[in-house]
């Protein structure tokens, strides 16, 4: 039936290098993500909970399980007992939340910050001085059940590829400007339409759906 989900991923792995590939399986059925699981591959994208928690159920237990879409808080606790790692924290209290739930189910969960860098308003998102005040309060410092990765990020949905290489450019900048003192290895950006600027770019993990599947 879909004949080409192994030969597009062979592909894009070639293209990549040791780029991570997460495999962004939302909207897609059981039978699909079947065939992804079939050819070795562990890491998968979802972005809504109720989607992501009825595949988790039913599919194998092995799988990484990430959070790539914008977060509610009253979701958190559906997810906390698995998810591999949350691209899309936002906010202080969303975190908290998550922090809470980890706690209960006795675990750290990994994160990324997603930061706003597109040219659009509707792509949510923190700026360089919401991450900074976030990274220094105390409350967040004190934050025991939760572990920072790095950051992630989506570009401008635009066909200019010098404004798209400018956004991924200045994720990196940030990125790079923290990781070490940070602890951070996990730069999560580029899609379908941009991984290949945005593994020029620095991206250690790209989240790529239609591609894999179309
Ligand atoms: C859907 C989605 C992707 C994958 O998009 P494609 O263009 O299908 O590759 C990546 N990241 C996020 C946050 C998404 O919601």
């Amino acid at each position: 039936m879909h004949n080409n989900i192994s030969k597009n991923i062979t592909q894009i792995e070639q293209e990549i290098g040791n780029t991570q590939l997460v495999v962004v399986s939302k909207y897609r059925s059981l039978e699909e993500l079947n065939e992804v699981y079939a050819t070795g591959h562990r890491n998968f994208g979802e972005n809504r909970v109720q989607e992501l928690v009825d595949k988790y159920t039913q599919l194998p237990k092995d799988i990484n399980w990430h959070v790539i879409g914008h977060l509610q808080t009253n979701k958190v606790k559906y997810i906390a007992s698995f998810v591999h790692l949350i691209h899309s924290i936002d906010s202080l209290k969303l975190l908290k939340e998550v922090n809470k739930q980890a706690k209960k189910c006795d675990r750290v969960i990994p994160f990324l910050f997603q930061m706003h860098i597109a040219d659009e308003e509707t792509k949510f998102g923190l700026n360089k001085d919401e991450l900074l005040a976030i990274l220094e309060s105390p409350v967040y410092r004190e934050m025991a059940n939760v572990k920072c990765k790095g950051l992630m990020g989506m570009a401008t949905n635009t066909d200019d590829e010098k404004q798209v290489a400018e956004e991924f450019q200045s994720l990196n900048t940030l990125f790079e400007k923290h990781k070490t003192g940070l602890g951070w290895d996990t730069l999560s950006m580029g899609m379908s339409g941009d991984y290949l600027l945005a593994v020029a770019n620095g991206s250690t993990l790209i989240r790529v759906g239609s591609k894999i599947f179309n």
